[in-house]
């Protein structure tokens, strides 16, 4: 397989929502839309730490873009595009060894193939997160499936990260606070 030079094959996002509860909404582009995973606290570049990610289905591809304000309803509240890139799958060959899946067409069937099986690992090319993660189904919340998300040991690791730290969009630099104050945007999305 060849390999990405720029970045992956597949797009992802992060965005923080500040709704009732402030989350981070995890992003894959699959088959056209976006499975998405709810992180109440943030992704993190720390390999000791697996953070809780529950799914909220998919998303339109083109919401991945929003940033405002919304208005009412269910999730109102601020997005924030936090980070931003693009994605290939990674598959492990042998035990501990994972390899990248390059090509749009074979990258999309794997991501699909794998997140159905529950365990679903990938290499993120983002302005802030870099490097091997997994999501991975560990079982039922209630009624609810919860997963994990686990960063894996590579070059892009960092001790103690906390996404908090980073209020800073991917997209247009501005704080969250700067975001509400820019106000109400034409679109209004649900997200969850
Ligand atoms: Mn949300």
């Amino acid at each position: 397989m060849p390999k990405a030079e720029e970045g992956g094959c597949l797009a992802f996002v992060v965005q923080k929502h500040k709704a009732r509860a402030l989350h981070y909404d995890f992003r894959l582009e699959i088959r056209g839309v976006m499975p998405s995973w709810s992180i109440p606290k943030g992704p993190t570049l720390d390999p000791s730490v697996r953070r809780l990610a529950m799914p909220t289905g998919p998303h339109d591809l083109e919401y991945r873009k929003f940033e405002g304000v919304i208005g009412s309803g269910y999730g109102a509240g601020v997005v924030m595009v936090w980070d931003a890139g693009t994605y290939n799958p990674e598959l492990e060959v042998a035990r501990g060894i994972r390899e990248e899946v390059n090509g749009r067409g074979l990258a999309d069937r794997t991501a699909a193939e794998e997140m159905e099986k529950g365990n679903l690992k990938f290499r993120l090319y983002g302005r802030k997160l870099t490097g091997s993660f997994a999501l991975v189904r560990t079982g039922m919340m209630g009624t609810k499936e919860s997963w994990l998300l686990i960063k894996h040991k590579d070059g892009s690791c960092v001790e103690g990260y906390d996404a908090n730290s980073y209020d800073l969009s991917a997209a247009s630099n501005l704080t969250m606070s700067e975001i509400a104050e820019k106000g109400t945007g034409e679109k209004r999305p649900t997200l969850d």
